[in-house]
């Protein structure tokens, strides 16, 4: 059974339009620790020793999804990205 469910993902679709994600990444050079991200999607991303946001292990994406968009979208320094099936 795979994880992730079938990405839809049209390449031409633009940001925020992702229909499905394989991995969250977050650039920790770019992260001001304001903790939006772990707010919208707690079982996601979580706010570690160093004031930074970190995607937790195991987190369920598929489950996740949305919030997980939403934490993308709503970064303000745009230090979430995503990578598609
Ligand atoms: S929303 Fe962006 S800046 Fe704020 S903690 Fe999350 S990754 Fe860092």
């Amino acid at each position: 059974m795979p994880k992730f469910k079938r990405c839809q993902l049209d390449e031409k679709a633009e940001f925020g339009k992702i229909k499905c994600m394989k991995k969250i990444i977050v650039d920790n050079d770019k992260c001001i620790g304001c903790g939006l991200c772990a707010n919208l999607c707690p079982e996601v991303f979580e706010i570690d020793e160093s004031n930074k946001s970190r995607v937790k292990a195991g987190a369920d994406m598929e489950k996740n999804e949305k919030c997980a968009k939403e934490s993308i979208q709503s970064c303000p320094v745009t230090a979430i990205s995503n990578e598609p099936l």
